[in-house]
This record gives structure tokens, sequence and C-alpha cells, in this order.
């Protein structure tokens, strides 16, 4: 059998994991400035398929898509449905000037890359698109992102598409991007799934769209998911204590809270969270800003208004200064250099 060949290598000057940065393209090239502002904004907040209609319309029914600006330099999180729109508004912002940029993929479920067929910069060959993931996120990556554009599904493959992709091999759970250093966890959810915490001038930004929360611990806290005290925090599994270091003291986390703790009972091991969880595990982790993510296909508007308001009484009832709301399609935050 023939070695499996990658058919999207990264030239030299694109491997930005070996920090050699130098320059290749006329735009967006610059390394990360110390001074300039990090800005958030999303795309797709919602998880599993796209969710389009009157009574999603405030929240968003695009699937996971986060873009985050490092100073010029542009970080996508994940290729759900809603990078399209990201798409065309990058090429309204550079019009003729190429551009790089870099897609953090986490897994490869269908919401998580079923955008990127409609991702118009990837078809500018002035571009560069440089997808980064793990050995098994990426040989998934690549053979799943083909094959969704094969000719029964698509009508070009991805090997057509003429703008310059890369699959960039991601070997150490710390890395960096163009200069921004990452660092990567892998989480509990089905198959091979990771978040990514990204270290910015503005603070820590924490993105984990997919991850089933001390699952193992909910029948015994079932009846009190409000407030967990330290000693039993302790007891958690090495594997939850893990995503709490991870999160630890960040700016920004951007956490699943698909189910309420009465939708989590009927959805064990689908691998979500509730947002009992979230917000438990974000308060303990002295997260300063949380974001409610990966929205259920079920929930209408008002069911993510009364999730975000369960949230701030958890928020309320504990005097903690987390600030907490729920991911929005096109909301937008600026975090100034510290
Ligand atoms: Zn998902
Ligand atoms: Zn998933």
């Amino acid at each position: 059998m023939p070695a499996k060949t990658n058919r999207f290598p990264c030239r030299e000057t694109e491997r930005s994991t070996t920090l050699v940065n130098e320059p290749s393209a006329e735009a967006n090239t610059n390394e990360p400035s110390a001074a300039a502002p990090t800005r958030l904004k999303f795309w797709g907040v919602r998880g599993s398929i796209a969710t389009p209609g009157t009574d999603t319309v405030y929240y968003g029914g695009n699937t996971s898509c986060v873009e985050v600006r490092v100073g010029s330099e542009i970080i996508v999180l994940d290729a759900g449905t809603g990078i399209r729109r990201l798409g065309l508004a990058l090429e309204e912002e550079f019009k003729d000037q190429p551009m790089r940029l870099s897609v953090l993929i986490t897994h490869t479920h269908w919401d998580h890359i079923q955008g990127f067929p409609f991702f118009l910069p990837a078809y500018n060959p002035k571009n560069i698109v440089t997808i980064y993931g793990f050995k098994g996120a990426r040989q998934g990556l690549e053979s799943t992102l083909s094959s969704q554009m094969e000719n029964p599904y698509f009508p070009i493959s991805m090997q057509q598409m003429p703008g310059n992709i890369c699959i960039q091999e991601v070997q150490e759970l710390n890395f960096q991007v163009n200069g921004v250093p990452i660092q990567a966890q892998f989480v509990s959810h089905p198959g091979l799934c990771t978040g990514y915490r990204l270290f910015t001038p503005g603070g820590s930004i924490v993105y984990i769209p997919d991850i089933e929360l001390f699952h193992r611990l909910r029948a015994r806290w079932i009846r009190d998911t409000d407030v967990h005290t330290r000693s039993e925090r302790q007891s958690d599994p090495e594997e939850d204590r893990q995503i709490i270091d991870f999160i630890r003291d960040a700016e920004v986390v951007i956490l699943d809270s698909q189910y309420s703790a009465t939708e989590y009972e009927e959805h064990k091991g689908w691998g979500h969270s509730c947002v009992e969880d979230t917000v438990a595990f974000a308060l303990h982790a002295n997260v300063k800003r949380l974001y409610l993510f990966h929205h259920d296909p079920d929930h209408n508007d008002a069911a993510i208004t009364s999730m975000v308001e369960r949230a701030k009484e958890m928020v309320v009832n504990r005097r903690a200064p987390l600030i907490v709301e729920a991911a929005r399609e096109g909301i937008e935050l600026v975090l100034p250099a510290k």
C-alpha cells in the first residue's frame, strides 16, 4: 500500500510553527504588535447543525467559527458555516491585497468544517491559508475536507481550489502561529478533539467548543449544580482538573454550554456540557469573561436567554466578578494590550 502523502504541504516560509516567519506575501505578515489590541468576533455560535430561522436570529444559526485578530495576524477558530460570511468580510476588507490567515481546527465533526468549501479567500491564489491540526485530527482533516468536496457532494474538489492552502501538522501541545503562542488541550468529546488557548497581548483567549465536562461526576453533583467546594473539586478526575488548569485566569473563555442540567441527563455521553457545569468551571478557574457557546439547534433565542439568566444567577450567588453571556453572531470584543 503506498505511503500516504500530504497533498497540501506548506512551503518552508509558511512553516510558522518552526518560527520561520519570513514574509511570504505582501500583506498582513507583520509580527503581532505588543501595543495593538486583540479583537475577537463571532461568526458562528451554533452547535451540531446550522439553524436559520426567525426564532434564532438574535444569537444566530451558523455553526462554529470565531475570528481572532492579534495585531494584523488573522487566526480563525474552526470552519463551521459561519466562516462563509467571514470570508466575504475579508474579501471586502483586503480587496486586491493578498492575505495570510491561519485556521485552527478543533476536530472534524461537520459543524466545524462544513463552511470551508464556501470560504472565498481559499479560492484566491494570492492568499495563503494554513490549516492547523494535530496528527490524528490533521489526517482526518485532510481526508475529511477533501472527501466532503468530492464529486457526489460538491462541484469543486479541494485540489482544484486555487488558493494557496497548506495543512500544518502540529507536533506539540505548545506551538506558535506566526508569533502568537498557542497551547492545545485534548478534551473529552467523541473522536479526537482539542481546545486552544491563544496567548495575546490582550490576555488569554480559550476556545473549547465541544467538551463534556466531568460527566462522570454528574450523578453525584446533580443535586447541587450551583456551587462546588474546593474539596469536591480536588476529587475531580485528572482530565477535569486539566481543563480547570487550561482555562485558569483566562481573559476570555468560549466554552461548550449546549444543554441545561436537566437536558444533560438525557444526553450523557453525547460529548457536550450543560451551562451549570460550564459556569462552575469558569468560576473555579478565575476566568474573567465566559461566553456560552455551541448553542443547541433546538434552542431558540428565548431558551438561550433563559440559560444566560441562569448562568448570571449562579455568578451573583457566588458574588463573583465573572462576566458571562452567550456568544452571538456578529458581536465583537476588543481586548486592549496589557
Ligand atoms: Zn460541534
Ligand atoms: Zn463535535
